[in-house]
């Protein structure tokens, strides 16, 4: 009994009814509208100058080209990626693919020593979201409590003007955003010919714009904070990327508790928080930080900011709430190199090892060599044996190539059907279909690997293989 008389003992110290419900949603199951007070401090300047910074590369990049493409570019639609002016293609998906490997173990290694700094500082839905729309709102309709009475108020002029000018320069941002994000998929250039040519040639492209302006509008007028606390699964990660080393905006139960309302003189034994509820009302998902880490901290910073302010007009000391990690605030241990970082470092080390190697060792032309399907072999006179194939290139170069395929690994020629000259234009693709001929006492088995060499002015700059299909061992499976 002893045991559980400690548990009840415990559980009536430790207020947990947080736990209990969202804060975004009310005791009816409505929607609980965030009104955040205004933050401002130094932290708050300092993810101004970010959020400026940032906006300086978001709409900025687009134009900036290398070698006549752009910088990064995302075009799914045509399978066509460029990262800091390296083209992808399907063909490379796999680079690709570890590219996005490696980024995700770096978010995991970096959210494990400092939890969710990108959210607070780097991710564009929060600086657009705290940065730009919730700017908006305080101009335009006021301070949190001018907002939050504005909502409660009835429908009047006032109302439905200061509403319709708020959701206007809404939609005129969202509208900026969704050309902008639209320009990393396909180019300035295309998104140029869209906005200045008639609608009727670009219809896809109007459509796109449209639904993109729709759901930025959709994110920032009603989503809003949502995003961050119920939808991105990098939010929901954070409970297992976290743990008690990692470097999170924290508040100091130590020093805090127990909280107490402000007197001039503080009394004995009492914590410096005072209870003033500073740090929630600033709150853009409208948490108390005081019950420790949450999921939908977003470490704005903004509870810093304004208990650091509380703190000053009280006259203790700032870094009531601040970065720093559980460990430390319990024990006074500093940040920790743990295992769990060194294994995501090493793996980190692995994939930007192999994905360089990759880079260096990729070819400028690559391709498919496929024997044309349904054709088994033709007999060429009475001493030779031919196969058509189907050749698809891709030049990955800002180069165009005039090429030469000859035979690698075999005795016989290469007959191009039509244009006996394969040209290839920079970044485009080309196909060819030709005979290889074989002689027919070369020919010993059904199936056997073929090897074309891909030449640039005699330099061999790619290999491809295939099968060729002869007429002995007839019982042999085909392809
Ligand atoms: S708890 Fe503090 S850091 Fe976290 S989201 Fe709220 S204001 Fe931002
Ligand atoms: S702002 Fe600081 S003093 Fe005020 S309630 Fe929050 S932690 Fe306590």
């Amino acid at each position: 009994m002893k045991d559980t008389d400690e548990i009840i003992d415990i559980r009536s110290l430790v207020d947990e009814s947080f736990r209990d419900h969202l804060s975004t949603v009310t005791k009816d199951g409505k929607r609980n509208w965030i009104f955040p007070v205004k933050p401002k401090g130094k932290w708050f300047r300092y993810r101004a100058a970010v959020a400026i910074f940032f906006y300086a590369i978001f709409f900025i990049t687009p134009f900036i080209k290398v070698h006549g493409r752009p910088l990064l570019l995302f075009n799914f639609p045509e399978g066509k990626f460029i990262l800091f002016g390296f083209v992808f293609w399907p063909q490379d998906f796999f680079i690709f693919g570890l590219i996005m490997l490696a980024a995700i173990v770096f978010i995991a290694l970096f959210t494990n020593a400092f939890g969710r700094l990108f959210c607070g500082w780097v991710c564009p839905q929060t600086i657009f979201m705290e940065m730009l729309f919730r700017r908006v709102d305080y101009i335009v309709l006021g301070s949190a409590k001018e907002q939050r009475l504005l909502a409660r108020a009835e429908w009047s002029a006032k109302k439905a003007w200061k509403y319709t000018l708020r959701y206007g320069i809404y939609f005129i941002l969202s509208f900026i955003i969704a050309n902008t994000f639209l320009s990393y998929i396909i180019g300035v250039d295309e998104l140029w010919k869209i906005v200045t040519e008639p609608i009727s040639m670009h219809v896809g492209g109007f459509a796109a714009i449209l639904i993109f302006t729709l759901v930025f509008f959709g994110v920032y007028a009603y989503v809003r904070e949502q995003v961050c606390t119920n939808i991105c699964p990098y939010g929901r990660l954070q409970s297992v990327l976290l743990d008690k080393n990692s470097v999170v905006v924290a508040y100091d139960y130590k020093r805090g508790e127990p909280r107490t309302k402000y007197k001039k003189v503080q009394a004995e034994g009492t914590g410096d928080c005072i209870d003033c509820y500073a740090c929630v009302n600033v709150c853009p998902t409208g948490i108390d930080i005081r019950n420790g880490t949450q999921l939908e901290c977003v470490n704005c910073t903004a509870c810093i900011d304004a208990c650091n302010f509380i703190m000053e007009k009280t006259g203790r000391p700032q870094g009531l709430i601040r970065y720093d990690s559980e460990n430390n605030i319990a024990e006074g241990k500093k940040f920790k190199f743990t295992g769990k970082l060194k294994g995501y470092t090493a793996i980190l080390a692995v994939l930007i090892i192999a994905i360089v190697a990759l880079l260096i060792t990729r070819e400028n032309v690559d391709g498919t060599l496929m024997r044309t399907s349904g054709m088994l072999y033709q007999e060429r006179g009475t001493d030779s044996i031919s196969n058509l194939y189907n050749l698809k290139l891709i030049n990955k170069s800002i180069k165009a190539f005039n090429l030469e395929i000859r035979p690698e690994n075999f005795n016989g020629r290469i007959e191009l059907v039509g244009n006996p000259n394969v040209r290839i234009e920079p970044e485009k693709q080309a196909s060819a279909t030709f005979f290889i001929i074989k002689p027919s006492k070369e020919i010993t088995e059904r199936k056997q690997k073929v090897k074309i060499g891909i030449y640039e002015n005699g330099k061999l700059i790619n290999t491809l293989s295939s099968t060729f299909m002869g007429p002995v061992n007839r019982g042999d499976d085909d392809e």
